[in-house]
């Protein structure tokens, strides 16, 4: 797979530098109301989060946010060697992401802190790796910080019956692969949905997509940043914050959870990234006409 460009951004004293694993167009099944004729109105979109048929895309990358005391890693991607038959795309992955964090000098052993703003498989795939047949923790001095509803759901399999049994299924394959052998390592910390990181870094309540879903807050110097999880996949929900995906725990919490978000960023200096937003990644949520959009870096 080709090595992916990296961005960075710089909140303060915070610098945040991103590590793509894959990049995609598609997932119409997953967000079934973006579709090219809703999409294609929303002008903002084109080029950077649609391809001129109206088509999404999407980026898989974990953030690494380094302040003056901690260097932590957001979201960990779908990881190699991991069976996801459901995904077959994302089955039995090999990328150079670890070679691609160890090159730019992030060496596994140099984190601090491992964050996931929730345990869906695209989110915790690199919490562990393959070693001689089994999954063993890749950041092995890190905590790994796990909210602790999210945890329960996960750990319990308390799934809901309303969720769909893909997703069941897919929650136990990362219980086994990715969760576990952390956990059995004594390197899980589990926090609560407000929980602060360090000076920096503290965690905000974002639930919907999941039930413990954290977004990740990056204040330095009065400057600040929001690393969004799953709250929001794809820009145009902006336009649309009532368009759900069909992996949501609560497709309404989700609505209401992505209208209070956008309430409270519009027309903020708060820059925003997201965990699946394609290049440029980040940006600023300004209200236009009583709707929100994004402003890019580059716009
Ligand atoms: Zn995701």
């Amino acid at each position: 797979m080709a090595a992916q460009t990296t961005q960075s951004w710089k909140i303060g004293d915070v610098t945040i530098t991103q590590f793509v694993e894959l990049t995609f167009e598609g997932l119409e099944a997953f967000l079934p109301l973006a579709t090219p004729e809703a999409v294609l109105p929303i002008e903002w979109l084109n080029p950077h989060f649609i391809t001129p048929e109206g088509v999404l895309k999407f980026s898989i990358h974990a953030l690494v946010i380094e302040t003056p005391t901690k260097r932590i890693i957001v979201d960990t991607c779908v990881g190699n060697d991991k069976p996801r038959e459901m995904f077959p795309d994302w089955h039995m992955l090999q990328t150079s992401f670890l070679k691609d964090l160890e090159g730019a000098g992030f060496a596994p052993e140099s984190f601090d802190v491992v964050l996931c703003t929730h345990l869906h498989l695209d989110h915790v795939g690199w919490n562990t790796m393959l070693k001689n047949d089994s999954w063993v923790p890749t950041f092995p001095n890190a905590r790994y910080l796990i909210e602790r509803t999210e945890f329960d759901y996960v750990n319990e399999e308390q799934e809901a019956d309303e969720v769909e049994q893909w997703l069941k299924d897919s929650n136990r394959d990362v219980l086994i692969d990715s969760i576990k052998p952390v956990l059995e390592a004594g390197l899980v910390d589990l926090v609560s949905n407000d929980h602060q990181v360090c000076d920096e870094v503290r965690l905000v309540p974002t639930p919907g997509h999941t039930i413990g879903h954290v977004s990740v807050s990056i204040e330095s110097k009065g400057e600040a940043g929001l690393i969004t999880g799953d709250f929001i996949h794809h820009p145009c929900q902006l336009a649309h914050p009532e368009w759900s995906v069909t992996s949501d725990y609560d497709p309404a919490q989700s609505v209401v959870t992505r209208n209070q978000a956008f309430e409270q960023l519009a027309d903020s200096p708060t820059l925003v990234i997201g965990t699946h937003w394609p290049e440029p990644t980040a940006g600023w949520i300004v209200r236009e006409n009583d709707v929100f959009k994004l402003e890019t870096t580059d716009d």
